[in-house]
């Protein structure tokens, strides 16, 4: 009764408590190899522990050059890898480049970052963004193809069922942008590259892992005193350095305890828990992710099933239905877990020479 201030972004999420608790619990569970890769980042910059601020430096060993891509290379790239997880994928986006519908070119006062709109009338699809050449705009592309086919799996279903929350809004994005990734780091051309590349991804996972993981306990302790009344500033900073470092378990030498007026995500009044489904999005991608490679043929049958779905269902008869897993229970969210550990390990491994 006394957190009845989650019903409404459970509701919203269409999720159950036992659900959210267990994706939780599994993340609590197996936080050590994001610590020990916070460890070997701080060792690599000749600290004892990573600030608040260092947990996103570039790691950047040896004669390391980042790679570069032209926007012919990285479709040519995009779509060879997409093809070999299925056909479907890879012909739309083949498309959407004909077609024209990616608007990509860099010029000056035009921001960083991409956009994918949808347009029902027309049953197409546009996509806004800036591309520099970098390997990370490479993976925004497959990111923004990858909102583009939700659209368009969805093209013949009525409007209403069409309409999917957020914790599942960006299955499909993440998904793209796990293929590609994925094989970057796995036909980098030397080791320096490799580290460069597993480090951006590991800097995301530790976001979604570790910094959401703060956010979600400061929220649930913010709206647990707020029932007693007004929370002056200096709680709220009290609040939101104990969420971290209990989130972080003690990694970082300091923490940001006013984190919670800098970061936009707490003030969207109209979205209580506006944080915790980016994780809850992460995750249930990479567990659909970890089933692609198990179950090869005919997987993306299954994908664009459980995505056409996505509009009309409770999550975990969604995930029931179309991937026979139970998300209530913490094994769904290990398979994502472990995938992510994965790459920690390569890491570790890699950069053991540099310390
Ligand atoms: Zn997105």
């Amino acid at each position: 009764q006394d957190e009845d201030f989650l019903v409404e972004p459970l509701r919203y999420n269409r999720i159950k408590r036992e659900t959210l608790d267990s994706m939780w619990q599994a993340i609590s569970a197996n936080k050590q190899p994001f610590l020990s890769f916070l460890d070997r980042k701080a060792a690599l910059m000749g600290k004892d522990k990573l600030a608040w601020y260092d947990v996103d430096a570039p790691v950047s060993l040896g004669s390391f050059q980042s790679k570069t891509f032209s926007f012919d290379e990285a479709v040519d790239y995009i779509i060879e890898h997409f093809a070999s997880f299925g056909p479907k994928l890879a012909d739309f986006s083949l498309d959407a480049v004909k077609n024209r519908w990616i608007e990509a070119e860099n010029r000056s006062g035009k921001r960083p970052g991409g956009y994918c709109e949808d347009y029902p009338e027309s049953k197409e699809s546009r996509i806004f963004m800036t591309f520099t050449g970098s390997a990370s705009d490479m993976s925004t592309l497959a990111h923004e193809l990858g909102h583009a086919f939700h659209s368009h799996v969805m093209r013949d279903l009525p409007d209403l069922n069409t309409r999917y929350a957020m914790n599942v809004a960006e299955t499909a994005s993440t998904f793209a942008e796990t293929i590609i990734s994925a094989a970057t780091v796995r036909e980098a051309s030397n080791d320096e590259e490799k580290i460069s590349l597993l480090n951006t991804k590991l800097e995301n996972a530790t976001a979604m892992f570790l910094n959401i993981h703060a956010r979600y306990l400061f929220e649930k302790s913010f709206y647990t005193e707020r029932m007693n009344g007004f929370v002056t500033a200096e709680r709220l900073s009290g609040m939101m350095e104990a969420a971290q470092k209990e989130a972080y378990q003690g990694a970082l030498s300091d923490y940001h305890p006013l984190f919670w007026a800098s970061k936009l995500h707490f003030f969207i009044d109209d979205v209580p828990f506006y944080n915790f489904p980016y994780t809850f999005g992460f995750l249930f991608s990479l567990g659909i992710y970890a089933q692609s490679l198990q179950q090869t043929e005919n997987f993306e049958e299954t994908y664009i099933s459980l995505l056409r779905d996505t509009g009309s269902m409770a999550t975990e008869e969604l995930v029931m239905k179309h991937l026979g897993a139970d998300i209530t229970q913490p094994d769904f969210w290990n398979q994502g877990l472990e995938i992510m550990a994965g790459d920690v390990e390569e890491f570790l491994r890699l950069t053991e020479k540099y310390i």
